[in-house]
């Protein structure tokens, strides 16, 4: 016998799976857990949205720590709860990036079944 055996290597490297964040998952939570507030971020807000983030296009968060980040969400410094004076108070409103933003929510919402901090 004078064949040889080829061994077919089929086994794939196994891709490793970045642990995904939760970040989307938390700040989409937090809208869905006030109702009243979601029926406000309609096209008014869109709009509004916008033109603060093109005049505030920076985290307030990220320049304190000396970082130039983009920001892209406009978060209600203090929490509206359905407020709409303080809703759409702009006094009452920060440019962030993402992460900071989420960062924000895990802290004043209590995130991820944890008691709510102040
Ligand atoms: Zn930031």
């Amino acid at each position: 016998m004078a064949g040889k055996r080829y061994r077919l290597s089929t086994v794939k490297p196994r891709l490793q799976e970045a642990p995904k964040r939760l970040q989307t998952a938390s700040a989409a939570k937090a809208h869905k857990r006030d109702p009243a507030g979601r029926l406000m971020y309609g096209r008014r807000w869109q709009k509004e949205r916008k033109s603060f983030l093109q005049q505030h296009p920076l985290c307030v968060d990220c320049q304190r720590d000396g970082r130039v980040t983009a920001a892209t969400i406009v978060d209600h410094v203090k929490a509206h709860k359905g407020n709409e004076a303080l809703f759409w108070d702009r006094s009452n409103w920060a440019p962030l990036c993402a992460s900071h933003h989420s960062a924000k929510t895990v802290r004043t919402d209590g995130g991820f079944g944890l008691p709510a901090k102040s």
